[in-house]
Formats: C-alpha cells, sequence, structure tokens
C-alpha cells in the first residue's frame, strides 16, 4: 500500500477540508454500512473521531480483488487509500474514490453484535466492550472528553489548582456512604488479635484502609495553603443502591476556596455549571443534536436554559413551606428537618420556578458534620444546586472554621477526634473563613446527554454485582 498520512474523518469533513480537495489521502476506521451493486460499493466508515461516516466509493469493476471487497462487513476494520472528491450523491458534501484498500480485521456478520441497528441501551450495556463504536456512545464519550477539558479550563482559568487527593484512604470520617476496604490480608486465613477481632496492625498500611467516597477533607487541607484548589478523580461507595442514578464508582469535581462565603461558592457553582454547558453547546454541537433527535427532543432547549436563567435561591425553610402549601401529594412526606428526596426537588425546580434552584440553610441533622452553623443553632450554611431531570446535582457548603465548635460537632456525630487530628489541627493555626462543592461528574453527564441511566454515561460503569469490563 503507498503510504500516505492518515487523516481522522473530523478533519475531512469539516466545512474548510479544501486544502485535501481532490488530493490522495489515507483513512482509518470501522465499517459502519456497506452497500452498492456489482458496479460500485459505498462503504460508511467511521473513526469515531466525529459523529458522521465518511463515504467510501469502491469502482467495483476496476477493483481487482473483490474477494477482499466481500470480507469488507459492518463492522470491519480497514485502511483506505483514494481521492477526496467533492460528493456526487446526496447526504455528504465529500466522499472518498478508494484505490487501496487494506483490510485489518474482519467482523463475521453471523456473529458481530453490531450488525444490525437499533438494539436497546440495556443490550448494549451487556456489551460494554463494543458498544464505544456506536454512534450513541461515540457521541457520549466525546462529550465526555469534552467536559472534563471543561472543567480543567474553567478551573486553570480562574485560578484553581489541580490538587490530587488520594484514592486510598485512612480515614472515614467523611460519613457519605458504605466504603470499599482496602486490604492485603489474606481473607481465608485472617490474624487475629487477642481479642479475636482482625488485626489490621498487620495489614499494607498497619490499619484499617478503604477506597476513597469525597476527596474534600484533604481538599480543605489544600484550601488553607493553595487558596483555591480543585480535585477531580474517582470515589467509591459500597451502597447497594441499585438506581438509575447511582454508580459504585463515579467521579467527582470539589473545588474549595479559601476565603469565600457561601454566597461567593453559590457564585461560583452557578458560573461554573454555565460556563460547562456552554462549552458543550459550542463544541459538540453535532453530538448533542445526535442526542437530542434519538433521545430527547428537548435537550438543546434545556441546556440554553441554563445558560440564560438566573439561578433561584432561598432557604431550605421556605422550600418546605412551598411544599407543604402545594398541596401536591408527594410519596415521601414533607416536613421541616426531613431530608428532601428527588421528587421534591425536581417539583421545586419543574414545577414551581422552571428554573435551576439553589437551596440553602438545611437543618444541621440532615448535614455533615463540617458544614457552619448558623447563629439559629438549628441550621448549617448548606447549598444544593437542583437541576431539571436530575433534582441534587451539586452538594456544598460553608465550612464550620471554628475549633470548638467544629470538635463538638464530631463529638456530636460520634466521629472519634483521633480520626480526624489533622483535620481539625487546620482550625487550630491559621484557620480561614472557606467554602467548597461537590458536583457528581456523572449525574452532570445524565443532564447533557438527555440519557436516563447513569450506566450510560461511564464507559464502564461499576454497579452492585456488575464489574465485568
Ligand atoms: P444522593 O442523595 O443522590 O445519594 P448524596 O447526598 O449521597 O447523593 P453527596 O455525598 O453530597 O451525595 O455527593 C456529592 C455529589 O456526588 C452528589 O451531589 C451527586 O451529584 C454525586 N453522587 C453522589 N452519590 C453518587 C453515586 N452513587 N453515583 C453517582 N453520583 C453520585
Ligand atoms: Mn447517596
Amino acid at each position: 500500500m503507498v503510504l500516505l498520512q492518515r487523516q481522522r474523518v473530523f478533519d475531512l469533513l469539516k466545512k474548510d477540508s479544501s486544502s485535501l480537495l481532490n488530493k490522495e489521502i489515507n483513512v482509518k476506521g470501522w465499517v459502519r454500512t456497506r452497500r452498492g451493486n456489482k458496479n460500485v460499493a459505498f462503504i460508511a466508515l467511521n473513526d469515531g473521531s466525529v459523529i458522521h461516516n465518511i463515504q467510501v466509493v469502491v469502482d467495483v469493476k476496476s477493483f481487482k480483488d473483490d474477494e477482499l471487497l466481500r470480507k469488507i462487513t459492518t463492522g470491519s476494520c480497514i485502511s483506505v487509500n483514494g481521492k477526496l472528491v467533492q460528493s456526487q450523491g446526496q447526504g455528504q458534501a465529500v466522499e472518498i474514490q478508494a484505490t487501496e484498500i487494506v483490510l485489518y480485521g474482519t467482523a463475521d456478520p453471523e456473529k458481530y453484535p453490531l450488525q444490525k441497528k437499533g438494539h436497546t441501551l440495556e443490550f448494549l450495556r451487556e456489551i460494554a466492550h463494543l458498544r464505544p463504536r456506536t454512534n450513541t456512545f461515540g457521541a457520549v464519550f466525546r462529550i465526555r472528553h469534552a467536559l472534563s477539558f471543561a472543567i480543567h479550563k474553567f478551573f486553570n482559568d480562574s485560578g484553581f489548582y489541580y490538587l490530587h487527593t488520594p484514592i486510598i484512604t485512612g480515614s472515614d470520617a467523611e460519613g457519605a456512604g458504605a466504603m470499599f476496604r482496602v486490604t492485603t490480608l489474606d481473607l481465608e486465613n485472617l490474624p487475629k488479635t487477642d481479642e479475636g477481632k482482625v488485626d489490621y496492625n498487620q495489614d499494607f498500611f498497619g490499619k484499617e484502609t478503604n477506597l476513597t467516597v469525597s476527596g474534600q477533607l484533604e481538599g480543605e487541607l489544600g484550601a488553607l495553603a493553595l487558596s483555591n484548589i480543585y480535585t477531580f478523580g474517582p470515589t467509591f461507595r459500597a451502597e447497594n443502591s441499585n438506581t438509575s442514578r447511582h454508580l459504585s464508582e463515579f467521579w467527582m469535581i470539589e473545588p474549595e476556596m479559601a476565603f469565600y462565603d457561601i454566597h461567593d461558592n453559590m457564585d461560583l457553582a452557578e458560573s461554573f455549571l454555565k460556563f460547562l454547558i456552554s462549552y458543550l453547546l459550542e463544541h459538540c454541537e453535532d453530538d448533542l443534536a445526535f442526542l437530542q433527535k434519538m433521545y430527547d427532543s428537548e435537550l438543546i432547549e434545556r441546556l440554553k436554559l441554563i445558560v440564560d436563567t438566573h439561578f433561584e435561591r432561598l432557604t431550605y425553610t421556605d422550600a418546605i413551606d412551598i411544599l407543604i402549601d402545594s398541596g401536591h401529594t408527594f410519596e415521601f412526606p414533607v416536613q421541616w428537618g426531613v431530608d428532601l428526596q428527588s421528587e421534591h426537588e425536581r417539583y421545586l425546580v419543574e414545577q414551581q420556578f422552571k428554573k435551576p434552584v439553589i437551596l440553602t440553610d438545611y437543618p444541621r441533622d440532615i448535614k455533615a458534620f463540617y458544614m457552619k452553623l448558623n447563629d439559629d443553632g438549628k441550621t448549617v450554611r448548606a447549598m444544593d444546586v437542583l437541576f431539571p431531570k436530575i433534582g441534587e446535582i451539586v452538594g456544598g457548603s460553608q465550612r464550620e472554621e471554628d475549633y470548638e465548635k467544629l470538635r463538638g460537632r464530631i463529638n456530636e456525630m460520634g466521629i472519634h477526634e483521633e480520626d480526624v487530628w489533622w483535620y481539625l489541627e487546620t482550625r487550630k493555626f491559621g484557620t480561614a473563613p472557606h467554602s467548597g462543592f461537590g458536583l457528581g461528574f456523572e449525574r452532570l453527564m445524565l443532564f447533557v446527554t438527555g440519557l436516563g441511566n447513569i450506566r450510560d454515561v461511564i464507559p464502564f460503569p461499576r454497579s452492585p454485582l456488575n464489574a465485568e469490563f
């Protein structure tokens, strides 16, 4: 085969690909379909760089190797040399007139699971090793990349530093959920103490360790030195919640800012979410249009609404009054002090305000120990951002910076001081008012893709009884 530089389909289909027009080029990818007759074959080729395929036209008569042509079926992988020309047919601006084709890999039509189109998302979940080759998952994973990039861009441009917090943690004080144990002990033959308990002194770290449920506590340590930091990494929760919104392994973004109060915190969360969504509207137009067509006819309209409207801000207490006065019957009854369920959150966002809502000042008893106590002694300076279709997408707060008040809360919640002595010390030495929040990356992915199940927005979902791929 003549050696030519490989071009990405993305670049070939760009409006200004004219410098390549009428030139000999190479393209490599996976065959989506092959059709035609005994004179001409049309191959739709996709290399994952863009949702669209490039059409490869083969003049069958002048193409000597028809044994090879027969093997070019859906799913096979080929390398094509040919001339990029303006398309004669409808549906595409340019196409390739093939001169040479090399077959890298066949895909037996009798056995290839993606031979036919139109599989359900449930079925595709069972073939997570192949589903990236579908239009839907190509779009989702490109959007996932763009969103990750936009997150780093937003923080970098705003003077935040990316802090890598540990994945293996020795603290289980966060209390955000059940944890996965990390151990090298022989589970068939556990070392025991004199009292008959497992002897973790003999474990790898000389103590009990787990996979982290959040990078926040360590993030705070960074903020109290670098001022503005963010984390962006995997977190793990061993809860048996088999819902369309929970994963056992998911990614979280947790900015933490010294000298921010709860209002600065809300401003940051709002402008952050708006930036991310405008970035996608600008950079992922084709993929969003595809997802809108296939899954959610209001997707782009809903994304624009986020960018264009001011988020409604009100207290938990006011929200409870609205919910009670609504006369609406909820599955979980509402009264002051209850933790809001997503049906309540969605009522506020979708029925009451018809825009994103930020709720503040939640009862202390339903929130974590590190949230700053309000003067009323009953509520804490929490702020949750609620989105249409999702409910809570961001949870954050101003943090308690007072040493004695924080110690009080820790004891009240039954956390051992010696487990968080290092966290407490930041309030002893140069404490500062500070705030932060956590954004569940896959919850945002659900929102921006319009898909309904969180297992479809991460390449290899981890959920109870599911870790095959
Ligand atoms: P939920 O009530 O939905 O279980 P949570 O109160 O446990 O959420 P936090 O501990 O506040 O959530 O975590 C911060 C963010 O991480 C949440 O706002 C949400 O976006 C996301 N999140 C929490 N748990 C999961 C999970 N199991 N899978 C995916 N994302 C999650
Ligand atoms: Mn939870």
